[in-house]
C-alpha cells in the first residue's frame, strides 16, 4: 500500500534496523522502544490489522514472533517478554499495518500490568455462550505455505 509506513519500511523506502526477514515477514526495531530490543514483527503483505491479514500470513507472522522473541530476550538480558498487538485506535494502534510488538520485560521493571475486573462464574458462562454463538462457523484455515503449520 502506497501510504503505509510499514509497507515503505518493507520496500526499503524508509530505513529500519532489521532483526529478521524472510519471504513473508520482516522484524525490525521499534523507533520509540519501550525497552531496548523492542521489536516489531510485520507481514510483508499489507493488512490493516489481524482481521485484514490472511490466516496464512498470520501463521507465518506468529512463527516469526516465536522464533525472534526468545532471541530478543536473551540478547538484551531480559527476564521475559510481552507479545502484543494493538487493534484499533482505542487499543493504541497508530500504524494500520498488522504487527506484533515484542517487548522485553524485567522482574520489577515497573511497567504496567493489566488491571483485572472481577466476574462471577455465571457472568463468564453467559458471555462465553454469547461469544461462541457469534463466532463464524467455518473452521480456521490451515495455511500450509512453506510448511510452516502442517
Ligand atoms: P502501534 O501503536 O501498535 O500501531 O505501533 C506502532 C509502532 O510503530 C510504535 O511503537 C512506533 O514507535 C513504531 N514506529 C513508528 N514509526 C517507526 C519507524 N519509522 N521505524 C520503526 N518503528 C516505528
Ligand atoms: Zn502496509
Amino acid at each position: 500500500m502506497t501510504d503505509c509506513l510499514f509497507c515503505k519500511i518493507i520496500a526499503g523506502e524508509i530505513p529500519s534496523a532489521k532483526v529478521y526477514e524472510d519471504d513473508a515477514v520482516l522484524a525490525f526495531l521499534d523507533i520509540h522502544p519501550v525497552k531496548a530490543g523492542h521489536t516489531l514483527v510485520v507481514p510483508k503483505n499489507h493488512g490493516d490489522n489481524l482481521q485484514g491479514s490472511s490466516d496464512a500470513d498470520v501463521a507465518r507472522l506468529m512463527s516469526a514472533v516465536r522464533r525472534v522473541a526468545p532471541v530478543v530476550q536473551s540478547t538484551v538480558g531480559a527476564d521475559g517478554y510481552n507479545v502484543i498487538t494493538n487493534s484499533g485506535p482505542a487499543a493504541g494502534q497508530t500504524v494500520f499495518h498488522t504487527h506484533f510488538h515484542i517487548i522485553p520485560r524485567y522482574i520489577d521493571d515497573g511497567l504496567v500490568t493489566w488491571p483485572h475486573e472481577g466476574a462471577t462464574q455465571d457472568q463468564l458462562e453467559v458471555l462465553g455462550e454469547k461469544l461462541r454463538g457469534n463466532l463464524p462457523k467455518d473452521a480456521p484455515a490451515v495455511c500450509g505455505s512453506q510448511g510452516c503449520c502442517v
